[in-house]
């Protein structure tokens, strides 16, 4: 089989993965070929609606591991291949310097065992650091199950390396990826958080009786600063029976019970990142690491899945999580049998996840209505307005920087130009058009010292027109369209793949 046809096989085999945006290194070039840039590497996206920024390719599409989402599980009967380590390094190098490509996304199928795998993605990157002195990004697959040392020595030469959360439960992790575990994963997530200098969190419940008692973040034991200690002396150790209970913690944090009087009470995932400075020029991991969850493979809900997203961010400080709707890939009676990948619900999925790291909302107001998922006509923020009527309308000119941001039609720099705005003269609903609020939506839950931003209809007309007092209305009007577009792609989809 000669290089393109190994590249045929072994980049659409790895199109699945959707973690792959690059941005977050800030890398200086000494000399070498190639950059790494702060503002990220410029993206494309395939046909299928996935980023193909970077070379995104596996090292082999044989693997070990029998995962019933996935294309290349062992008991799928597709063809396999692989590159050798050289070859990779240079079709990575001849790639870069047509320019074809500014990074390449390396993972692979288990070559017999995690560790075995880890090595030779660990040769690529090493080698094309050092021999080729490639400073292009870099971002590498962990393998689950790899040893603490191989996944440190990875964040040495990787811009940034992710492991795949997968499933969004225990339970669906030992139904349907049967050789992976909680442990196999959280571990190397908390080597990789420590790499990158922040110290992982474990999450509990508060005490408390009667009301559900807030989640907590627990302070750091004795126990996890000896640990903590070991690492930095560079001697990696883990506490088994905090791997258990950290797992347990992550997909059911209403299954823990508080352990440390020091606990405090959880922070969004906005403030939570305000408070950890980051250095893109970090010479460790200076882009962090992601996951991945697959969505639609297994029962969990909505609301499940957010809970977790926001662990994962909130104890390992994850940059990004990746939403990948589960493409079928052939009757595996462990997955459900879909017509087609739920992309609706992964860009749900995705506004909602954009709401905990620039809006200051938490999973539990995204899902506070009842509902365990996400509303297909609407878009999180303006499903949860509509929840939340009482709040609303907001006054421009004397609303708080996050109140402004819980607008529908407002984000984070609309809500910064009015704040700077307002200084100058009170403003005006023309003025707010100006300054970049999408007015089409804003205007219902706005008000300009006192006066709505929508034309008052004639008491009479009130109750037929779009208001606060009308939201049935007024959700009529707030509908983004999503479920049109992309329900039929769903079934394009289904029908091509
Ligand atoms: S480990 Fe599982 S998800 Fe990864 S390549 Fe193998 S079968 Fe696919």
């Amino acid at each position: 089989m000669d290089t393109s046809d190994k590249i045929a096989i072994l980049a659409d085999a790895a199109k699945y993965d959707a973690s792959c945006s690059t941005s977050g290194s800030a890398r200086v070039n000494k000399g070498g070929i190639g950059n790494a840039a702060v503002g990220g590497i410029c993206h494309s996206w395939s046909a299928d609606g996935r980023c193909v920024a970077l070379l995104k390719v596996l090292l082999s599409n044989a693997c070990a591991y029998d995962c019933a989402y996935c294309v290349n599980r062992r008991s799928n009967d597709i063809a396999r291949t692989g590159f050798e380590p050289e070859e990779l390094i240079k079709l990575i190098m001849d790639f870069y310097r047509r320019n074809y490509i500014e990074g390449a996304l390396l993972s692979s199928g288990v070559l017999g065992c995690p560790d075995r795998t880890m090595e030779r993605l660990i040769a690529v990157a090493k080698t094309l650091r050092t021999r080729e002195r490639f400073h292009g990004y870099l971002h590498l697959k962990a393998i689950p199950g790899s040893s603490d040392e191989l996944v440190l020595e990875a964040a040495r030469w990787a811009d940034r390396v992710s492991v795949n959360i997968e499933l969004p439960s225990a339970k669906s992790l030992a139904a349907v990826a049967p050789e992976k575990s909680p442990a196999s994963i959280f571990k190397p997530m908390r080597v990789l958080a420590r790499a990158s200098g922040f110290e992982p969190k474990r999450l509990t419940l508060g005490l408390g009786s009667g009301a559900p008692a807030p989640r907590l973040l627990e302070a750091v034991s004795p126990a996890e600063s000896e640990e903590k200690a070991l690492y930095q002396a560079g001697a990696v150790k883990d506490c088994p029976s905090h791997a258990d209970t950290e797992a347990q913690a992550m997909y059911k944090p209403d299954a823990v019970k508080a352990a440390s009087s020091q606990a405090y009470e959880l922070p969004t995932v906005m403030q939570a990142r305000k408070l950890r400075p980051r250095n893109p020029q970090s010479s460790l991991l200076p882009a962090g690491q992601t996951t991945q969850m697959v969505i639609g493979a297994s029962p969990e809900s909505d609301r499940d899945i957010l809970v977790l997203a926001e662990n994962l961010y909130l104890a390992y400080d994850v940059r990004r999580v990746y939403y990948s709707a589960y493409v079928p890939t052939g009757a595996d009676p462990r997955v459900p049998a879909l017509a087609g990948p739920p992309l609706l619900r992964e860009h749900r999925l995705y506004q909602a996840d954009w709401l905990f790291r620039f809006y200051g909302f938490a999973a539990s107001e995204v899902l506070d209505g009842g509902s365990p998922n996400l509303d297909a006509e609407l878009d999180p923020k303006c499903a949860w307005a509509l929840r939340n009527l009482q709040r609303f309308p907001v006054d421009v000119n004397t609303a708080e920087y996050l109140e402004l941001l819980r607008v529908p039609g407002i984000g984070p720099k609309s809500a910064m130009r009015i704040v700077r705005a307002r200084r100058q003269a009170a403003l005006t609903p023309e003025s707010l058009g100006r300054i970049g609020v999408v007015m089409k939506r804003a205007r219902w839950f706005l008000c300009c010292s006192g006066v709505p931003a929508f034309d008052t209809p004639a008491r009479g007309a009130a109750i037929r027109a779009p208001s606060i007092d009308n939201p049935a209305a007024l959700r009529a009007l707030l509908g983004d369209g999503a479920s049109s577009t992309l329900l039929p792609l769903q079934k394009e989809f289904s029908f091509s793949s």
